[in-house]
């Protein structure tokens, strides 16, 4: 598309203004949009109260008086003829206006009216004049330099002389069906607005038509991943499989069977597995990929399985390990604090594949890893990684069927659009037993509360998670730190119990052995950052005590939650905050994980769960993911209809949207 340069009366001055706020093209002009619409509508003057805020207009009556005030202020005065007679209209510091303003020009003054004097003094002036209908003007996001009005100009003159060459992505078929306008007049509309209901119509059109490219693009992934094919039959042995289920120590729930099965059916067939696993913490998402990981062993592939920390992959490692003990699976760990050597002999071994299962962090995408065959890859608590290294990890080896796994479940208008490419397997069912965690919001002040209610919980001989938002002390902050929470915890607690630390600048080793110590209750109190927040998993643990909570997120804070209730004892979680309290009451409210991110979602926007380049790829321009779900499931599938649709394969609408696909 054009350079926005290239436009008359766009000099390097204005460009780089309008660099500033991202317009290069003059495509990037036209959909700047406005972010909200003033309604300009005529005031009544009999009609109002002394200070309102009034909107009046008319033509110049006399000559505008000029007056300079000490400290360069001015002020100018003039008579406008309005509709509700003659009234003086003031305005500060306008004298450059001055000459503009000759009699008979007509402006909209918006301003305080004082009846006494009959005098508005405006705070903004406009040339132009209002009809009997409310005008409805469009409010632009700016930059110093770059006025509204300045921006208005640019982009009518752009849609006046580019219009037409402006991209229309909607296919004639659906702009036929919808009865929608055309792009130059959409665009014209949402700039200059006639009426609301023609605005609402254009905005329509326009965010069908934003949605409807990207879910093009979804839509063309999703088929190719389709397309996709391993290039190798397997074949599992399922009675094999079967057994191996009856040898497990619990009955998997439903929803467990039903993902297991929806994932051995993705297996079995020749079409390449992209998958999701949503559930809430502690709905048992381990169990399901190991199964996994076992079919795939069965049919004669390695797994990889990647944890978001060390502490994670280490736990994950031993409980997988326990599981396979009496099989013949070769299971190894690997994650970046391993030393060159230990890393070499693994790295070999997945080579000429002795190893069958490897767990690990994303020491497991490094270049110098390879597989001898990798059929599966699964990452944990999806939401950590960076889209990149997700990438690297799918272009490892053959390729593989892959499972993400996520505790931060995503509320399916968004799944929709983000996992848009991805087929989705939910477990809300929680297993037998399982009792909801109570949750307490405390204020700084109930401190000693916090502590009475600890000792009751560690007189049943249960264990407590303590954590902070910071390990030490830093200048400027005064935020409660690891450190200073075990000085406090100790002078509680430390004659009768047993209390340490661990946090993420630990050596590995270290962290590795405090956690066996917890897990198995030599440690009565564990304080900690959040580097516990994903996946550990002590179920004799039943209280978690977060300082300093209106400092975490919401999924964060239900995550650390998910830490507890993870055996037969009732839990509880004590969030301590003594601002932000209406949004850490939501907490109190609900262990619905899907509500609470939801809630995240509103609070956060969805940036924060997915890392830059997903929320850039996110960032639509008009359309709002979660107020035009309708539109965006209409542009879904409209979309599908028309990427399926051989019989248009020449047209260059399709070819320029295939061609978009490959700019990201
Ligand atoms: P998450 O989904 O948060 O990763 P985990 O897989 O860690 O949850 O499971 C949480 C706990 O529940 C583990 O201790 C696991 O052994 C146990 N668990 C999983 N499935 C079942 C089941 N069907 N019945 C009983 N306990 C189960
Ligand atoms: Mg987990």
């Amino acid at each position: 598309m054009l350079a926005v340069s290239s436009m008359k009366g766009i000099g390097p001055k204005t460009l780089a203004l309008l660099n500033k706020i991202n317009i290069h093209t003059i495509e990037d002009l036209v959909t700047h949009y406005p972010f909200r619409y003033e309604l300009l509508k005529r005031t009544d003057l009999k009609t109002v109260d002394e200070q309102d805020k009034v909107i009046i207009d008319g033509k110049i009556e006399s000559i505008p008086i000029l007056l300079r005030f000490k400290g360069g202020l001015n002020k100018l005065n003039f008579r406008l003829v309005t509709p509700s007679g003659v009234v003086g209209v003031s305005i500060f510091n306008r004298a450059f206006l001055k000459s503009n303003l000759t009699i008979g020009t007509s402006v909209i003054a918006i301003g305080k009216y004082d009846r006494t004097k009959n005098v508005v003094t405006a705070s903004d002036l406009k040339f132009g004049a209002l009809s009997n209908e409310a005008k409805v003007e469009p409010v632009y996001h700016c930059t110093s330099g770059l006025s509204n009005k300045n921006l208005a100009n640019y982009i009518n003159g752009a849609i006046m002389l580019y219009g037409k060459e402006i991209p229309d992505y909607i296919p004639l078929k659906y702009l036929d069906k919808y009865n929608f306008s055309n792009k130059r007049t959409a665009l014209s509309i949402v700039h200059n607005p006639p009426s609301m209901e023609k605005l609402k119509e254009a905005t329509i059109r326009l965010k069908y038509e934003e949605l409807f490219a990207f879910m093009f693009k979804i839509n063309f992934l999703k088929e190719q991943n389709h397309k996709d094919k391993l290039g190798i039959s397997r074949s599992i042995d399922f009675k094999e499989l079967e057994s191996f289920i009856k040898s497990l120590p619990f009955e998997l729930t439903k929803d467990q069977e039903k993902a297991t099965e929806e994932i051995i059916k993705d297996l079995n067939s020749k079409n390449r597995m992209n998958r999701l696993l949503q559930g809430d913490v502690g709905s048992g998402k381990t169990i399901v990929s190991v199964l996994a990981m076992y079919a795939n062993y069965l049919s004669g592939y390695q797994s990889a399985l990647m944890a978001p920390t060390e502490i994670l992959a280490t736990q994950h490692y031993n409980n997988i390990k326990e599981l396979f003990k009496k099989t013949k699976v070769h299971i190894a760990l690997l994650t970046g604090s391993m030393t060159k050597k230990e890393k070499q002999e693994i790295y070999d071994e997945l080579a000429n594949g002795k190893i069958d299962i490897v767990i690990g962090t994303h020491a497991l995408i490094q270049e110098d890893v390879i597989y001898q065959n990798l059929g599966l890859v699964i990452t944990d608590e999806q939401h950590r990684f960076g889209v990149n290294q997700r990438a690297n990890l799918k272009n490892k080896g053959i390729k593989p069927d892959v499972l993400y796994m996520s505790a931060t479940p995503i509320p399916r208008t968004y799944a929709l659009t983000i996992y848009g490419d991805m087929d989705v397997s939910i477990i809300k069912e929680m297993p037998k037993g399982r009792r909801p965690v109570k949750t307490y919001v405390k204020s700084d002040a109930e401190i000693k509360e916090v502590l009475e209610m600890m000792h009751e919980e560690l007189k049943q001989n249960h264990q407590i998670y303590v954590i902070a938002p910071l390990i030490e002390e830093s200048e400027n902050s005064d935020l409660t730190t690891v450190n200073e929470l075990r000085d406090k915890m100790n002078l509680a607690f430390g004659s009768k119990y047993r209390i340490d630390i661990i946090h993420g600048k630990m050596a590995s080793g270290a962290k590795d052995l405090i956690m066996q110590d917890f897990l198995q209750n030599k440690v009565n109190i564990l304080i900690s950052t959040t580097v516990i927040e994903v996946g550990v998993d002590v179920p004799n643990a039943s209280m978690i005590v977060i300082f300093d909570a209106n400092r975490f997120g919401l999924s964060t804070l239900h995550q650390l939650r998910g830490r507890v209730g993870r055996g037969e004892v009732e839990s509880k979680c004590i969030l301590i905050g003594s601002t932000d309290t209406d949004r850490l009451k939501i907490m109190e409210e609900t262990n619905d994980g899907f509500l609470i991110s939801e809630e995240d979602f509103k609070l956060r926007g969805h940036g924060d769960l997915f890392g830059t380049k997903q929320s850039g790829d996110m960032a639509f321009k008009i359309a709002n993911v979660r107020q035009d779900y309708k539109i965006l499931v209409q542009a879904r599938d409209d979309s599908r209809e028309y990427l399926l649709d051989t019989s248009n394969d020449k047209d260059p609408l399709k070819q320029t949207l295939m061609a978009s696909i490959n700019d990201n």
